[in-house]
């Protein structure tokens, strides 16, 4: 892939206008487990799929069921940043990168240094007492038992978009922004299945599309340059 690494070298370094949007992909390199892939969550045991247990309705009518799944599956404080993730953060540093817009909510981005990162789906780092709207970190979720609760008595919810659920408004705007302004759009990590977090793509206006991922995606053909390769490998050869 040394011809492919060259040319992707060579749309980095003549562009201060980059976008990256990643999937699962991304997080999975770092040991963060894959929803929707075969060997991911929807294939290990529990009562119910993960897709039934991550929704709304679940949410308000059993969070027992939903916190002992969430804490046992979605919380993971072992993961770390790997090459994608922390190349990502340079190029934004040089001035390079202008947003990281991400379907995770595990916040590596932030951990590896990224500060424009438009969380599609939420994160595991930022939950709210549904009732007096008090915040709680990642740590307090972690560790308690049984269904979170506020010091007023009220649940705390993650902020994270369950299934059933809307996406934030003002990240929809920002990202629609960032992809319509952007002249290299990156895409890695993920194979554009779920919306409407995949449909930002038609934004894209500018001159290179890049699709970095393992599998076949529908946006394929209409990249500029197309790699099959892990994401983590493909940035470990890139230089900032
Ligand atoms: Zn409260």
């Amino acid at each position: 892939m040394g011809n492919e690494i060259e040319k992707l070298q060579k749309i980095i370094d003549e562009s201060d206008n980059i976008v990256f949007f990643g999937g699962a992909g991304v997080s999975t390199e770092s040991g963060i487990p894959d929803f929707r892939s075969q060997d991911g969550l929807y294939n290990q045991k529990y009562d119910y799929p993960p897709e039934t247990i991550l929704s709304h309705t679940f949410f308000m009518r059993r969070p027992e069921e939903f916190f002992k799944f969430y804490q046992d599956k979605m919380l993971c404080d072992t993961a770390k940043p790997n090459a994608a993730h922390l190349k990502l953060a340079e190029l934004e540093k040089n001035g390079k990168l202008k947003a990281v817009i991400t379907q995770n909510i595990d916040n590596l981005h932030q951990m590896a240094g990224s500060r424009n990162v438009l969380e599609l789906h939420g994160s595991v780092y930022r939950n709210y007492c549904m009732k007096c709207g008090k915040s709680y970190d990642f740590k307090y979720m972690k560790e308690v038992k049984g269904i979170p609760k506020c010091t007023c008595d009220g649940i705390i919810k993650p902020d994270v978009v369950l299934y059933e659920e809307g996406l934030n408004e003002h990240t929809i705007q920002e990202s629609v922004r960032a992809i319509s302004e952007a002249q290299v759009l990156i895409i890695g990590g993920t194979s554009l299945a779920v919306y409407p977090a995949a449909g930002l793509i038609d934004y894209f206006r500018g001159d290179h599309l890049v699709v970095i991922n393992k599998v076949p995606t529908p946006r394929d053909k209409y990249a500029d340059l197309l790699i099959k390769e892990p994401i983590g490998k493909v940035f470990s050869q890139i230089h900032v």
